[in-house]
Order: C-alpha cells, then structure tokens, then sequence
C-alpha cells in the first residue's frame, strides 16, 4: 500500500478518533502520517495529514495516544527478557520472537557505560522502542530498564522519561571486607541472625544460618549498599512516587555472591519495605561479555539452586546479568528458578549486527576488525574479558565467504563486543564518523536479514531457558 508515493507499514495502521495514524517510508526514511490526529508536529502532505519524524517530541505524543507504544511493568511477570538495543534498530527483530515465545521483553535497556560509549540518550533508546513497536503494532506489554544506575540524578533521568524499571547498581557502595578494619557488630543483627535456622525450602531441606564472623563480614561488605539501595527505593519509588520496578544488582563485584549474604540483603530489604521485583547476583563462575559461561556447571548448579530458593522465599525473580550466549547454563536456570527469572543481554544484538556486516560487506569488516584489534587494550578499561587476540585468525588467512566463522570463535567475539562504542564514535581527522554511517547505511539496507538473525538467535536464547511459544498475560 502507498500513500503518498511513501510505503505503509501496513501493521502499523491505527485509527484514533475519526481519524487515523501509521508508519510510512520515504526512501530511507520512516515517517509517522497522522492522517487528522492532532498533535504530531511534521511536514503538511495535504490539508490535516502531517507527515512527522521520528523525533523525540513526535515519540511522546505518539506514546501518549497509544499507550502500548510506552513501557510498561514487565518484571512481576513470570518470565522477562532484557534485550539491550545499542543500535537502536534491533526492536523489529526482537518483536517477531516476544509475538511468539511466553516471556516479556525489556526492550529498551542501557546503562550510563553504554549511552556513553553509544553515544546515546535515554531519549533516543526509549523512542527508538517506542517506533518499532508502533510499526510492527506490537501490543504487548514491554519495558524499559534503566540499567546499572548508580546514582539519584540517572535514576530521577530515566524515569522522568517513563523508564518503566531501574536496575539499581549497588557496586560503589560494596566494599573488600578487612577482618581489623570491621566496626563491632550491632547488637540487633546479633540477636535477630544468630543462633537461629532460617528455613528457605524445607521440601529440598534449604536453610540459613550465620555466625557472628558471617554477620560482621556480610555487615562490612554490604552494609552501606542495603542502606543505599532503601534511600534509593524511598526517594523515587515507595508509594508509587514514579510507577517503575526495582532491580537489585550486586553482580558487578569480583566475588561471587555467597546464598548466605543473598539471604541477608533480601531480608534486610524486605524488612525495611522495599518491593524490588528482582535482585542480580554475582554468581561463581564467570559471565563475561558475548561468549558461554566460563565455569564449573555442577558448581553453578549447586549456587543457583539456593539462589533461586532464597528468591522464591521472598518472592522476587533472580535476574541473569551478561546473560548473552550463556547456552550451557540457561536450562539450568530453566530448571532451577522453575522458568521464573529475568534475564539480561545486550551484546549479542551487536554481535549479530556486526556478524551482517561480515556477510554483506567484507572489506568494511576487515576494516573494522582491524581497527578493533588496534584499540582492544583500550575497550579492555571498560569490559572485562579474557579473550586472547593472539587466538583470533590472522585476517589475511581468511576468504571473504570465511569471514562469518569469526562469530564463532571467542576471542573474535570479545574482541568485536567489547569495542562498539570505540568502533562507532571514530572519527577521521575530518571530524567525519570512520565507521559509524557506513554501518548504519547497511543495516538499514539489510534490515530483513538483521531482523532474522535476531529472531533465530535471541529465540535459541528462549529455547533454552525452557520459554514455550505461547502467547498469554500471567
Ligand atoms: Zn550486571
């Protein structure tokens, strides 16, 4: 269908009052036509129709008229999934596997780290979700996630905007624990922890129970971070201040989370009334960035099962951090939190964007990897990853058609993931992007084959994690 010499989007149609609004591409371009709907600010195509830009302005008013076009409360669903978007045009892909898998998506989710090196506002990553929903009509409910926010200013940012969940980055205020250094314990930790059983699951025989040296270590290591993330939860959320969920993220620390500080921290948050719907772990072994878990599965296991009981007890959902290409461990999750869990992933959408690239255009790929491999120690100050470039295959050794096997070997992988935002802010002397509008001129170009490899490949995600392809509210 053409309106306008403009290609319609023909999912997208929407009638509002006696008029109606959809999506429609002038060149490479979308546009939103409101076709007699007020309130879109555009270019006038004939008397009442407006043709409006994807804008920031035109992205609230179309939020505001269609409400499914705006973020919704996923997290107190039985199963979500966070799918950071670094592009900004991963969306359409990721509709066609939540129109079909029984989980909730989070759709827009970035942290500070990422707008930063993405060079991203919140703005952006929100109204970008917001278009791709309205042209595919997605109607199902979808979030936004403020991730890994560290502080009152970006959490007050994210959801002034709308952000419909804050994952609150407890890191700064976890500190080493120094057995000389640890103040005496409080008297009413002592009387209300010692001594005592605490029974999380009597049917596996799961309990709880602390020495004084546990208090006094759990009190010193995250004693300030309860206390910052009850400030946190009082000042934007009790009450319903701002309509959003809370995540408790304790993930971003070099030791893994033992079930007895879990226990801890839940219990010290509920009883000082916090409603998070949702707490990160750090847990043994290592998830690093676009590559499976590196670890002991049996260790794993033995963890999360308390994890996950400890979870169930005070009714919240494990959430999995850097949960992208974690194959080996998602049916254990699948099994053990009873497929009740968020998960998080972010670089794999731009591992699958860039894996595109190798298949479409291999002498920008070349390019690119090479200049990847020229800034790896630099990307390394802001990601942690093991992958040894020295095991990544010489790119003179490979034929272009080779290229794509690059996505399957590790070190490539970390080595692709961890510099996007160097990769897309390069500049040449001229000021002018190296990378940046070339790669987005071809994704827009391919944006079919991006959206199908994004649906077989976060769908493989779902399929292991034991999410049917049902549809349904629960
Ligand atoms: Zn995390």
């Amino acid at each position: 269908m053409n309106f306008h010499g403009m290609k319609v989007a023909e999912r997208s149609i929407r009638n509002y009052l006696s008029g109606r609004v959809f999506m429609a591409r002038d060149g490479n371009e979308d546009l939103i036509i409101a076709d007699h709907v007020p309130g879109f600010r555009g270019r006038v195509l004939e008397e009442g129709v407006i043709a409006a830009a994807l804008n920031h302005e035109n992205a609230c008013v179309l939020r505001k008229l269609f409400p499914f076009t705006a973020p919704g409360r996923v997290l107190g669903k039985e199963r979500s999934f966070g799918l950071g978007d670094r592009l900004g045009i991963a969306t359409a892909g990721h509709i066609k596997v939540f129109e079909k898998y029984d989980a909730f998506p989070v759709f827009a989710q970035q942290s500070m780290r990422e707008l930063n090196l993405t060079g991203r506002t919140y703005e952006e990553v929100l109204d970008a979700a917001s278009f791709a929903v309205f042209r595919a009509g997605f109607t199902k409910t979808w979030g936004a996630d403020g991730d890994h926010l560290k502080t009152a200013e970006n959490i007050e940012y994210a959801l002034s905007l709308g952000y419909s969940m804050i994952t609150l980055d407890c890191s700064d205020y976890i500190r080493p624990f120094a057995e000389n250094a640890a103040p005496p314990l409080n008297a009413a930790y002592k009387e209300k922890y010692t001594g005592k059983k605490f029974d999380i699951d009597s049917e596996h025989g799961i309990t709880i129970d602390f020495s004084e040296d546990d208090l006094k270590s759990i009190t010193g290591i995250y004693g300030e971070a309860i206390n910052f993330a009850v400030e946190m939860y009082n000042r934007f959320l009790k009450d319903g201040k701002y309509e959003a969920d809370f995540e408790i993220s304790i993930d971003e620390t070099s030791n893994p989370t033992s079930p007895r500080e879990h226990y801890f921290i839940a219990r010290e948050l509920r009883d000082a009334k916090v409603d998070f719907k949702t707490l990160a772990p750090r847990f043994c072994g290592e998830f690093q960035k676009g590559i499976d878990y590196i670890g002991d599965l049996n260790q794993f296991k033995k963890e999360i099962k308390i994890h996950a009981a400890i979870a169930r007890h005070f009714n919240y959902k494990l959430s999995i951090h850097s949960g992208s290409d974690k194959f080996s461990v998602f049916p254990i999750i699948a099994e053990e939190t009873r497929c009740s869990f968020h998960t998080k992933t972010a670089g794999t959408n731009w591992l699958v964007a860039m894996k595109l690239v190798s298949q479409k255009d291999p002498s920008l790929y070349r390019e690119i990897h090479r200049f990847a491999l020229s800034v790896f120690d630099e990307a390394k100050k802001y990601y942690h990853v093991t992958g040894d470039p020295s095991k990544i295959p010489g790119l003179d050794s490979l034929e272009d058609a080779e290229l794509p096997s690059l996505f399957d070997n590790d070190a490539a992988r970390q080595l692709i993931h961890i510099t996007y935002g160097l990769i897309l802010s390069s500049k040449n002397r001229n000021g002018i992007f190296t990378y940046r509008e070339r790669l987005y001129k071809l994704w827009n170009e391919y944006a079919e084959d991006y959206e199908e490899a994004l649906e077989e490949h976060i769908g493989r995600h779902l399929d292991l994690l034991g999410v049917t392809k049902q549809r349904g509210e629960k």
